[in-house]
């Protein structure tokens, strides 16, 4: 193999005493006390007897033992950084970052398995699904649990539409085990919010759309089938909250900008106008934190 010259700093260091290459051949010089320091895998690799230097000059250049590794120059160039005192490299490419944790994982850099996994959930907010065909195929059931939790915030349709060449990396279960656990979050956060009985954990006075006196009543069908008489405004707020949550759920769909003007377009009396300010406010907040609650009691099945 035709080594290409040596990487620029860091890896050009005049006390190098090992090189590593990566597998397109380009040379990476290290000193073995750091990669024996980071890597239990480096530490057996070199208590090992070493070639002795007559063996071919693969194995050897300017006298430093040569190691070949499986890994492109890229990967080893932010491994490897992992490795040294004083750097932390940026990972900030979804498809390094995969590549890396993979080695990281392989060689058992800590240090580089930490931060990976940190970077897949940091990235786990915008390519949920990527993330979650990853972290599967890589056994993380803690990325794998954010990441699944993160496709609830992207409508319903973009799992299935999603064609990220990740997810030709797991099977067919470990994708039907997403979309189990998206169809049972949605279900369970429909069921709870269309009840009425968490609503009536409120206070009475607070459920100030239970008055008959502004605007016209509606009929409000509860989870429980009974109709409850309501103010329109709050009946409305209720149909358009639960279809914003049948396409994302999230409870950041639960929006009090709905419900304040929805209810500002039907307020009549000044009795409901003085208090609607502060029981929309702890209404809305309620209904997020139903939704939250019912998704954090769907678990994600994960075969490690
Ligand atoms: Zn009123």
């Amino acid at each position: 193999m035709n080594s290409k010259a040596p990487s620029i700093l860091p890896f050009s260091s005049p006390f190098a005493d090992v090189i590593l290459r990566s597998s397109e051949g380009t040379d990476f010089r290290m000193l073995k006390v750091d990669l024996i320091r980071s890597s239990p895998m480096f530490e057996s690799m070199f208590s090992l007897p070493q070639p002795a230097k007559s063996r071919s000059s693969e194995d050897f250049k300017d006298g430093l033992p040569v190691v070949p590794l499986a890994e492109t120059a890229d990967v080893l160039d932010v491994l490897l950084r992992f490795c040294m005192p004083g750097t932390s490299p940026q990972l900030d490419d979804l498809r390094l970052i995969c590549q890396v944790t993979e080695a990281a994982k392989k060689y058992d850099i800590e240090t580089a398995t930490h931060a990976s996994r940190e970077a897949l959930n940091k990235c786990a907010q915008e390519d949920p699904v990527r993330v979650y065909a990853i972290a599967c195929r890589l056994r993380l059931e803690r990325e794998a649990r954010l990441a699944a939790r993160l496709t609830l915030h992207q409508p319903v349709w973009s799992t299935l539409s999603c064609e990220a060449e990740e997810l030709n990396g797991i099977d067919g279960h470990e994708f039907r085990r997403l979309l189990k656990y998206q169809e049972s979050c949605r279900d369970n956060v429909l069921k709870r919010v269309s009840a009425y009985s968490w609503v009536l954990s409120l206070p009475s006075p607070a459920r100030f759309w239970e008055r008959s006196c502004c605007g016209q009543r509606a009929s409000y069908v509860d989870g429980t089938c009974q109709p409850r008489q309501v103010q329109t405004w709050w009946e409305q707020y209720m149909r358009k909250t639960i279809e914003k949550l049948r396409a994302k759920l999230d409870s950041a769909e639960v929006s009090s900008e709905d419900a304040f003007s929805l209810f500002l377009r039907d307020a009549r009396c000044a009795t409901c106008q003085v208090i609607a300010a502060t029981h929309i406010t702890t209404f809305i907040r309620k209904m997020a934190s139903e939704v939250s609650g019912e998704i954090s009691k769907v678990e994600l099945e994960f075969v490690s």
